[in-house]
């Protein structure tokens, strides 16, 4: 089934009507940079005939895809005017004539207005936009371990944020509302090529549909009127310069920015670790204990599964009614900080450590999150456990009871978003479920196998795309204890 947000006739038509009403339609990019931070894309004007790519020889290809995002936000005007460039190797061993994009802010009518795409300094008309989906047709194949350039430059208008059925339809974040403005998925990138194929999942009702690549990112972000800018929470590490800030992160995920002119921020420091909170007024309490939590929550990780990758963590507060993960940056829901008072046993401590979580299993190791989200999700989920054993283990049974049991998980964890019937059975057997697969797991095989079955997983995947077919392959190295049943169990396919 397809999402009824995503009519793919409609794409079409809101693609030729984008094409044919560019310069009507939105302004064109303006942000002005310095000579300093634009390298090559009006450069050197190369034969339309005949690109030049580079070769291996002449530029060795870099680890990962790295994305320069120069940025002008217009915060009451909701717009967004990008440069964009992409250095991208091929790593896939494969020789391609295409490269897929996944252009998300294009699913909202009027979305994205693109004004040119380029490739190695040659300006390209040789792609189509339908939906989420772009696709470049290439000149000449593109061949392994070499180098491309690709730049975009388009302009966005953010949707605002509805209030949905939290039972039919998880919130949507990118857009902005009266007090926030949220750049998620905002860009357009290049999704993972496993297998001979470019995956990019048709989005849901509930659940995340996208698959990353690890990519470094920079993002220099400018406001068209610096004296009302917001106050910025974004996935990298800022430092300012003349008139804008130049955002950094090394081999994250996806790069999100949350903008308000009402954040109240709190800092904490876990070793080379800058952890803020970005909160509401009147929310200081909530806003320092999930401050806390994930500063805790990052030290039991560091300590059970391996370091925290980035230099920040930012936790902000949402005005939508949801909790979600991106790097180095997680949004939590302002139901949790109402409903907070004081006590360990709540959700602004369960889901603040469950996205904390996600900063190993999501960040440094990632999934498809359409087809196997329980890689993930009962990571996350049972990584609450660790941190209530951890630091509170007298609480360890109430956690059980209250945040899983009370819900009487059942079903299969491993299926796909789009195989379950609504969020709250998807998010009980996947989330919930799971977490008891996992319990099962290390009570059959012993701790001193499962966490160093968890570590090398850690290990093994950093910067890759695992399966639950590499989990149970790097499982299989560290116990040769019999769990075949537990598994029989937990999971509908054979693996
Ligand atoms: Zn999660």
């Amino acid at each position: 089934m397809r999402n009824k947000l995503t009519p793919s006739i409609l794409a079409i038509f809101l693609f030729t009507f984008i094409l044919s009403s560019c310069s009507s339609f939105a302004p064109e990019p303006t942000f002005t940079p310095t000579t300093t931070i634009i390298p090559t894309a009006t450069a050197t004007p190369f034969s339309t005939a005949t690109p030049i790519l580079p070769t291996a020889t002449t530029v060795p290809a870099p680890e990962r895809a790295k994305y320069t995002l120069d940025t002008t936000l217009d915060y009451d005007a909701h717009t967004v005017a990008v440069d964009e460039t992409i250095l991208y190797p091929n790593h896939t061993g494969s020789q391609l004539n295409t490269l897929v994009m996944a252009v998300e802010p294009n699913l909202w009518e009027g979305g994205f207005t693109l004004s040119s795409i380029s490739i190695d300094g040659t300006p390209t008309t040789t792609y189509s936009l339908e939906g989420q989906r772009l696709d470049i047709a290439l000149a000449d194949f593109f061949q392994p371990e070499q180098v491309m350039t690709i730049n975009i430059r388009y302009s966005l208008l953010l949707p605002a944020i509805e209030e949905t059925d939290p039972n039919v339809t998880r919130p949507r974040i990118y857009g902005y509302t009266k007090r926030q403005t949220n750049l998620t998925n905002w860009y357009p990138f290049i999704v993972p090529f496993i297998n001979g194929e470019w995956v990019l999942h048709e989005p849901w009702y509930y659940g995340e549909h996208l698959v990353y690549e690890a990519a470094d990112y920079e993002v220099n972000l400018k406001f068209t009127d610096p004296a009302t800018a917001p106050i910025v929470a974004s996935s990298g590490a800022p430092e300012p310069q003349a008139d804008f800030t130049k955002y950094t992160i090394t081999s994250g995920r996806s790069f999100a920015i949350s903008a308000s002119r009402d954040y109240q921020v709190a800092s904490l420091q876990v070793g080379d670790v800058t952890v803020s909170s970005y909160y509401f007024p009147l929310r200081d309490f909530p806003g320092q204990a999930v401050l806390r939590t994930s500063a805790e929550a990052i030290q039991v990780f560091t300590q059970r599964y391996g370091p925290y990758p980035h230099k920040t963590l930012s936790i902000v507060m949402a005005d939508f009614k949801d909790s979600m993960e991106f790097s180095a940056l997680y949004f939590h829901s302002p139901l949790y900080y109402e409903q907070y008072d004081g006590d360990l046993m709540n959700y602004l401590t369960f889901i603040g450590v469950h996205e904390t979580a996600h900063q190993w299993w999501y960040e440094q190791v990632a999934n498809d999150q359409a087809q196997q989200p329980w890689l993930d999700e009962a990571m996350a989920t049972y990584s609450e456990r660790i941190y209530y054993e951890t630091l509170h283990p007298d609480l360890v049974s109430t956690w059980w009871t209250y945040r899983v049991d009370f819900f009487q998980p059942q079903g299969f964890i491993d299926i796909p978003i789009y195989e379950a019937q609504g969020f709250e059975p998807y998010r009980t057997s996947v989330y919930l479920k799971g977490a008891h697969f996992f319990e099962e797991l290390r009570a059959r095989i012993g701790d001193e196998a499962f966490f160093a079955f968890m570590q090398d997983y850690l290990a093994q995947g950093r910067g890759k795309i695992l399966t639950t077919t590499d989990f149970f392959r790097i499982l299989s190295e560290h116990t040769s204890t019999d769990y075949s049943d537990i598994v029989r169990q937990y999971f509908q396919n054979i693996y």
